[in-house]
């Protein structure tokens, strides 16, 4: 039977291609969304993967959206951390809110999705936990301590989890995407994104699938011992 995979924010954006690429691997696929039913709904219909609405920044609506997809879809073998907000601000004019809001998605979010899943997993002597970081966690960016913090943070969990989960078949890596061509970076007027283009020595912004596709290598049952690490795909903009 097909593994199942969760992948969280996997609806837009790079988590809907991750979504894609997994199901194109023959994985059950689960993608869940924070209130965008519009385009959850638009997702569903043209890749026919099953969208659940919940908060990953929330304990108990993580843990019952869960086991509402492992009753549908069995259990969850994969987990894709992905769901990500940014709010930015120069750190002297960032608000509370903005910075609690940042580390209760990002960072405490991904702590919710795993948290759950992680028994069965031992149990079940399997699982793969993949978390989307980001190259602003490993280098910092102006405007996103928070960001920074919850995205350097998330390769701290990973690495813990890499030491609790060897003995049990299960590994964890980290991806840490640089600027991708989705709809939060392609918003900003053209003038920034050149600018940021100009700093990536491809030349060019990535493409989600080029982050899925380092998503479905790590998910491989040939992956096992690739376990605490972290890829970097960033058009060579930053060595790690
Ligand atoms: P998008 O904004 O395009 O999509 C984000 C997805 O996450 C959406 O499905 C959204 O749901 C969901 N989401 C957001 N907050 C929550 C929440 N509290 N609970 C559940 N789901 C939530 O993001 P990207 O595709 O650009 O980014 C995906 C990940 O990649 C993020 O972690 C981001 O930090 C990271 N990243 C992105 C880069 C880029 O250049 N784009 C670069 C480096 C890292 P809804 O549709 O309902 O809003």
């Amino acid at each position: 039977m097909a593994r199942t995979a969760l992948v969280t924010g996997g609806t837009r954006g790079i988590g809907a291609a991750i979504s894609q690429a997994l199901k194109a691997e023959g994985y059950s696929v689960a993608a869940t969304y924070a209130g965008n039913d519009q385009a959850a709904a638009v997702f569903t219909e043209e890749t026919g993967i099953k969208a659940y609405k919940w908060n990953v920044a929330d304990y108990a609506d993580s843990k019952a959206g869960i086991s509402q997809v492992e009753t549908d879809l069995g259990p969850i073998d994969i987990v894709v951390a992905n769901a990500g907000i940014t709010r930015d601000a120069p750190f002297h004019k960032m608000t509370p809110e903005q910075w609690t809001e940042v580390v209760d998605t990002n960072l405490t979010g991904v702590f919710n999705t795993v948290h759950p899943i992680w028994p069965g997993m031992r149990q079940r002597k399997f699982g793969r936990v993949i978390v989307i970081s980001s190259i602003n966690g490993q280098k910092g960016q102006f405007a996103q301590v928070n960001y920074a913090a919850t995205k350097a943070g998330d390769l701290g969990i990973v690495k813990s989890l890499a030491h609790e989960g060897a003995r049990a078949g299960i590994t964890a890596n980290a991806i840490c995407p640089g600027y991708i061509a989705t709809e939060m970076v392609m918003a900003v007027p053209e003038k920034v994104r050149d600018s940021i283009i100009s700093q990536i020595p491809t030349g060019r912004l990535g493409e989600p699938e080029e982050i899925a596709r380092c998503v479905v290598f790590l998910a491989s049952e040939d992956s096992g011992f690739i376990n605490g690490s972290t890829i970097s795909a960033n058009g060579a903009q930053f060595f790690a």
